[in-house]
């Protein structure tokens, strides 16, 4: 956990009080809410307090320490916090108090660097992650970079916003780089969290969507946001049902399974590509080179979005173009949605609610 939050000086724990949050001390135990003391804004940053905090599979990747590089212990996951800016640090210049903002994954960036000052803050080497290396927002209030918080238009529902702050803009993005287009054939690979929004951005693409799950409930709700072809990936094989279709142009990857990989890569029509987003704790696919290389497929990493994003993601939704799929749980049940997360017991994403 950041020092500001756990080893601020009694004077100012004092001075500021305590709030509940969701602490994570193991990666081998349940995360539980527990009282800390509430953070201080210092130079350039604001406190928020939360409204709404949508549950990321990455943030069960980081309660479980499943990545190679892991959050330092302890810390308050979280990165699809929405809430109210309730105070400014000095210097702040980019809100106001008073002003709804979402705190996504990208909690900072240099500004500096070739990747800031081309557009690609999200591959910063001195970027902070929200609820991985700086606190996030499974608490009643969280501490931004007030520079990295993006403003959720009036109008969109804060429980809307959460999960559009990491599930939407993530898959926005790697439908942007998938490159789909109209008349394109799009398979999304797990229609959780992010995949029942990257099927509404591929449409709103003006693609056609293949949707791939092992649950009938997540292919029913695929159906109803608009895809036209659904493959129980648990009854049939997907490769065989999409090159039926024709293969696709472009396959985004959002199951927690390396086989989903290597399912969606054998699903490509030559000269497809694909997007690789769902980050499995096991950390490798068969990739064929004979394969790739005469088909000329891309594969192509996609993490997050930039700060122009989450802009464009609120734009759409603003516009009625896309629907967010939620329920809302308290932040005590946070081992429970985690739990029915792993199941693929939801529909698509939890948002829980301080
Ligand atoms: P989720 O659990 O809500 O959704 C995963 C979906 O995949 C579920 O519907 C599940 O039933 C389905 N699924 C599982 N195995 C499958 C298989 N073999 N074939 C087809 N479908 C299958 O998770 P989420 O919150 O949508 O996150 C998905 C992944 O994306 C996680 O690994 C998460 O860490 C990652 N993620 C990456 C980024 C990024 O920037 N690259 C951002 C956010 C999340
Ligand atoms: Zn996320
Ligand atoms: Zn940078």
């Amino acid at each position: 956990m950041s020092a500001s939050v756990l080893e601020s000086p009694p004077e100012a724990r004092r001075a500021t009080g305590s709030m509940r949050a969701v602490v994570v001390h193991s990666f081998d135990a349940a995360p539980r809410v527990e009282e800390v003391a509430k953070p201080i804004a210092g130079p350039g940053e604001i406190l928020v307090k939360i409204e709404a905090s949508g549950l990321c599979h990455t943030d069960i990747h980081a309660a479980h320490g499943d990545w190679p590089v892991k959050p330092k212990l302890p810390f308050i996951p979280g990165h699809e916090g929405v809430g109210i800016v309730e105070a400014l640090g000095p210097g702040v210049i980019e809100v106001a108090l008073g002003d709804r903002v979402a705190i996504p994954w990208l909690g900072y960036a240099c500004g500096t660097c070739d990747y800031c000052v081309s557009g690609w803050e999200t591959l910063c080497e001195s970027q902070l992650n929200t609820g991985y290396s700086i606190d996030g927002g499974f608490a009643e209030y969280v501490k931004a970079h007030a520079g990295y918080v993006v403003k959720v238009p009036t109008g969109v529902d804060p429980f809307d916003a959460a999960p559009l702050t990491c599930a939407g803009v993530t898959t926005y993005k790697a439908v942007k780089v998938s490159g789909a287009k109209p008349a394109d054939l799009v398979a999304v690979w797990g229609i959780g969290g992010l995949g029942h929004l990257a099927l509404q951005y591929a449409r709103v693409a003006g693609a056609s969507v293949v949707a791939v799950d092992l649950f009938d409930e997540k292919l029913e709700l695929a159906r109803e946001l608009g895809a036209e072809f659904t493959v129980n990936a648990s009854e049939r094989d997907p490769v065989a049902a999409i090159k039926e279709l024709g293969g696709a142009d472009a396959a985004v990857v959002l199951a927690v399974s390396p086989k989903a990989f290597e399912q969606a890569f054998g699903s490509l029509r030559r000269g497809g590509t694909m997007s690789l987003v769902a980050l499995p704790a096991e950390n490798k696919m068969e990739l064929p080179i004979f394969e790739t290389v005469l088909n000329g497929i891309t594969v192509v990493g996609s993490i997050v979005g930039t700060r122009l994003d989450p802009r464009e993601v609120f734009e759409l939704h603003a516009g009625g173009k896309t629907r967010v799929i939620r329920e809302e749980r308290s932040l005590e049940d946070v081992h429970f949605a985690m739990e029915d997360v792993l199941r693929g017991d939801v529909p698509a994403r939890i948002v829980l609610r301080p």
